[in-house]
């Protein structure tokens, strides 16, 4: 419209040598519209110009003879639109590519937004540059809150010299890091992320980072679960293991332990070619003790006996109980004779123990295997070693008690 009435203008009566006011006005129509407004109003001007010069009137008009008139419209008229829409195709062109942009943005932009993952781009001073929406759902904040929000204010305080660190190294030139970070939302709650982050240099200077994070909280909370219940799991176990191979009564090893331990030694003897020895102890006429002063006193004795076996024993000695009021202690790499000499320690300890109600004595018996003994079944499940050493004890019940006997039946005890 705009144009028809400056064409009007221009190529109507009036004999103005106005021809050039139709270009602004053609540069604003080819900026501001489509393709086909652009060819109606280059239409409209030139049936305005060609009507009124072929009336007479205008710039064109006033040129000497019709011809002349017709020649210089027509190129006018050519050159004018020609340029025009030259000038046209490039703006819808410019329009094109924005479009394009805008859509391949707004598709970028989609795709961020509805991921299930957190993102984030922080610049260098930590001011929160963008977060995606999955991330502004778990931290509880808004866009407008995001404006202002520096990532110091959501990474938890705990966690700011790590992330810190993690700054540096994308600094110093490492491409991506790996990093885990506990974020306290709006509410106030500890979210665990884990993620990758790398970064945007500008001048070699880092410019922002961007980060993706998936939330690892209920993740972390179900290992340190699993752990807790692995650890108290673990001590069930060792519990367990304990009542399993403890005497109640004592708290020495008891006689399941004892004849475990037994065959390994035996083996372990035999690899390394030592002596190994036993010791069976048997309470002398403890059933009389019971009699007189009560089983639980008679308990208290056996726990006195038990303490006394441990203090006079070596580290390396291993001492339980084997049944009743008997008690069985495995001597490694130590030959008849310093069994004996031990096995006089224990009885001494016990005979001058100031027992509360009356003095306890102890019978025992005592079986050693030769340094470089051969092995047998008998020998190899300790049976050989316990069989000597009661009947050892048998001989020391047999003449008096309160004594000390070296089993002499067995083919590899010393002489
Ligand atoms: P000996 O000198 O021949 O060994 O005589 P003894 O009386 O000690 O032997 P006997 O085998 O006749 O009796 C063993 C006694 O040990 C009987 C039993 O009541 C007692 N005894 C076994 N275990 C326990 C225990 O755990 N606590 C108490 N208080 N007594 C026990
Ligand atoms: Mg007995
Ligand atoms: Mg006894």
């Amino acid at each position: 419209m705009c144009l028809a009435t400056t064409s009007q203008l221009v190529y109507g009566p009036g004999q103005h040598p106005l021809a050039f006011l139709v270009f602004p006005i053609l540069i604003w129509i080819a900026l501001r519209f489509d393709t086909r407004m652009i060819c109606l109003a280059n239409l409209a001007r030139i049936i305005v110009a060609i009507w009124n010069t072929e009336q007479g009137t205008g710039p064109f008009a006033a040129t000497g003879k019709l011809a002349d008139q017709v020649l210089q419209l027509q190129s006018f008229l050519c050159l004018t639109s020609g340029s025009f829409l030259v000038l046209a195709v490039v703006v819808l062109e410019r329009h094109r590519a924005a479009r394009i942009l805008q859509e391949s943005e707004a598709r970028y932009r989609d795709l961020l937004e509805n991921i299930g993952d957190l993102v984030q781009s922080v610049n260098s001073e930590g001011q929160i540059l963008y977060t995606n929406r999955a991330w502004r759902e778990a931290l509880g904040y808004s866009d407008e809150e995001i404006q202002s929000l520096s990532i110091y204010k959501v990474i938890h305080p705990d966690d700011h010299a790590r992330y810190r660190q993690k700054l540096q190294r994308l600094r110093n030139g490492e491409n991506l890091c790996q990093i885990e970070l506990r974020f306290v939302t709006r509410a106030g709650k500890t979210l665990i992320f884990e993620g990758n982050s790398n970064c945007r240099l500008i001048d070699g200077q880092l410019s922002a980072t961007r980060s993706i994070f998936h939330d690892i909280t209920d993740r972390r909370q179900h290992e340190t679960q699993l752990d807790s219940y692995r650890q108290r799991l673990e001590e069930a176990n060792r519990r367990l293991k304990t009542l399993a191979t403890t005497d109640a009564l004592t708290g020495l090893h008891n006689r399941r332990a004892f004849q475990e331990r037994l065959t390994e030694e035996v083996e372990r003897a035999q690899r390394f070619g030592h002596p190994l020895s036993l010791l069976l102890l048997d309470v002398d006429h403890f059933k009389q003790f019971n009699d007189s002063f009560g089983h639980l006193v008679g308990d208290q004795v056996l726990q006195r006996v038990s303490r006394i076996l441990e203090a006079k024993a070596r580290t390396i000695d291993y001492v339980a109980r084997f049944g009743g009021e008997e008690f069985a202690i495995i001597l490694p790499n130590t030959e008849g004779s310093g069994a004996l000499i031990l096995a006089e320690r224990f009885r001494k300890a016990i005979a001058a123990e100031p027992f509360p109600n009356r003095g306890i004595t102890v019978s025992l018996g005592v079986a050693s295997l030769k340094a470089g003994f051969s092995m047998s079944a008998d020998i190899a499940d300790g049976l050989a070693l316990i069989k000597s050493a009661d009947e050892a004890l048998y001989f020391s019940k047999q003449h008096g008690r309160n004594q000390v006997h070296l089993a002499r039946e067995l083919r590899h005890v010393l002489a």
